[in-house]
């Protein structure tokens, strides 16, 4: 968490990272500006928060609770970051959450949705979130299947302290970025379903990380999250 962080490096590698995720929504026909970055801090200190924040990076995304909250109050003073809540959530740790971030991309069971609503209501917040996907399921990993994904829509839809805003995928780990496609295709398939059945508007796809963003961004990515790529290897944890 603390230690020295190479400035200079940890903003080109962010730079280049910004320049790809531009180069691939251009040639892929969308507007760069329909992609947000959002980089993935968790592990690292807030220094580098700090960096990238001066040099024009507003998107954060952590993954561990305590670890977030503690960065978030270290940066307070820093005006104009976006939180991003991206990590497996349980339940009892949902009312840290709630209220804390501005987005929060793992709900992925209709409990925890209710925990982070009972929170965000009891703050007199609304709650943007997205609803995880499971396209392939794995069932270690998180994630609702997409036959539950409909019902779970519904669910926080009819919570008025959440906002439903969209689906988010992790797909199956694999060195080659092209198997992550079918299941980034079948995120933004799945969504088209889900607005025309719902009747609601869904905007965002939070898909791509280091190894596969750009094709995330082909398939219509709105949110990527980078981690590696921009601030380095993570110690084990
Ligand atoms: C850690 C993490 C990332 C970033 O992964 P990199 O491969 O380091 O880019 C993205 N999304 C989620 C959900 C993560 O937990």
């Amino acid at each position: 968490m603390s230690g020295h962080v190479d400035a200079e490096a940890l903003v080109a590698r962010w730079r280049e990272v910004r320049e790809a995720v531009k180069q691939a929504a251009l040639s892929a026909g969308r507007r760069p500006e329909e992609v947000r970055l959002v980089a993935v801090s968790k592990t690292h200190p807030a220094e580098a928060v700090r960096i990238l924040a001066a040099a024009g990076q507003h998107d954060f995304g952590e993954s561990y609770v305590q670890e977030a909250l503690a960065k978030k109050e270290e940066l307070r003073h820093i005006g104009g970051l976006r939180w991003h809540f991206i990590g497996g959530l349980q339940t009892n740790k949902a009312k840290f959450v709630a209220g804390a971030f501005g987005l929060v991309h793992s709900v992925d069971s209709l409990k925890l949705a209710q925990a982070l609503h009972k929170r965000a209501a009891a703050e007199g917040t609304v709650q943007d979130v997205l609803v995880q996907v499971n396209l392939a399921g794995e069932t270690q990993k998180r994630g609702a299947a997409s036959e539950a994904a409909l019902a779970l829509v519904q669910g926080v839809l009819e919570l008025p302290a959440l906002a439903p805003k969209g689906l988010m995928i992790l797909p199956p780990w694999d060195e080659d970025p092209e198997r992550s496609r079918p299941y980034f295709r079948g995120l933004r398939e799945l969504r088209d379903e889900l607005q025309e059945r719902l009747s609601v508007a869904l905007p965002e796809l939070s898909m791509g990380m280091t190894n596969d963003f750009v094709q995330a961004v082909e398939e219509g990515a709105t949110l990527v999250r980078v981690g590696t790529r921009i601030f380095g290897e993570r110690p084990p944890r």
